[in-house]
């Protein structure tokens, strides 16, 4: 069986208690070398076997499982952040399919959850945007015309830019023509989570000279947008007058709701699920 697992965004301790786990128990681990902790494969088994997939083709990946498969071993493919996002993994579960080798995922915290804890911000504030678009420069993977930066900027919603470090000068450019003012707040956050994270507040129109200035040229998240500063309405489901599947609204000042009543008794309320 192969795990496709979320190695998180960095530091060692956000991969999640599953992920965690599959490594103590894999007699395989691929990871992608250029961006995992390696800390986390200090947890693996003595005699695990640990291939960097830095320097592997996809033919070579399959065939390292394939390999394992025929032993019952159990294999852990560990990817950054989460698989999900730009982690080339459906071509690898393609291919296991194909070959009759099971395979599941576990979820990992993506980088830009990361970036956005470093930043201590919100991407979806009301007033603000209730968007997040996730996105990337086309560099020599191409993007489709229809998701050009310049296009997706009409939005003005939140926009986080992955693997676009290196072309910050037509990043910014794009961003302004399609919609966002120059002086719209962005953020460039360096290994988010790592010791060495970095995180340096600019504006659309400063990017590049931002990342000039701090020899920032990889490893980064490009974040844009009006959530990064400025007025926002606060929420409605903590608003003291709205009533909620949960909750009774009461008059303006919500006194009715700031007493200890609301305390929960133990193994009570676990499942709250909120749409406002
Ligand atoms: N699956 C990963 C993304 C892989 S693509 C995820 O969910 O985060 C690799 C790109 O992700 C990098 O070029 C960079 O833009 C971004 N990235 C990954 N880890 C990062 C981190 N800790 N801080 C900032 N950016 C990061």
């Amino acid at each position: 069986m192969v795990h496709f697992v979320g190695a998180g965004p960095g530091a060692a301790d956000l991969i999640t208690v599953r992920g965690q786990k599959l490594i103590r128990e894999a007699d395989v681990i691929i990871y992608a070398g250029s961006l995992v902790n390696p800390e986390l494969l200090k947890e693996k088994k003595e005699a695990c076997q640990v291939y960097n997939s830095a320097h592997m083709t996809l033919e070579e990946v399959i065939r390292v499982m394939e390999e394992a498969e025929k032993k019952a071993f159990a294999t852990v493919r560990l990817h950054t952040g989460d698989p999900s996002i730009y982690g080339a993994i459906r071509e690898q579960m393609d291919l296991l399919k194909k070959r009759g080798i099971p395979f599941d995922v576990c979820p990992g915290v993506s980088s830009f959850c990361g970036a956005a804890a470093a930043l201590g911000a919100e991407y979806t504030l009301p007033g603000v945007s209730q968007t997040v678009i996730i996105s990337r420069m086309e560099g020599r993977t191409p993007v489709p015309d229809r998701e050009k930066i310049k296009s997706l900027a009409v939005h003005q919603s939140s926009m986080v830019l992955f693997l676009s470090t290196g072309l910050l000068e037509k990043l910014q450019r794009e961003l302004m023509e399609g919609g966002y003012d120059s002086d719209t707040p962005a953020a460039i956050v360096y290994k988010a989570t790592w010791p060495e994270e970095k995180v340096l507040f600019c504006t659309v129109a400063s990017l590049f000279e931002t990342a000039e200035r701090y020899h920032i040229t990889k490893t980064a998240l490009i974040l844009v947008g009006r959530f990064l500063d400025g007025e926002y309405e606060r929420s409605k489901l903590y608003d003291p007058s709205f009533t909620t599947e949960y909750r009774r609204g009461t008059d303006a000042d919500g006194m009715a709701d700031s007493d200890m009543s609301n305390r929960e008794a133990p193994n009570q309320g676990a499942d709250k699920e909120k749409e406002t």
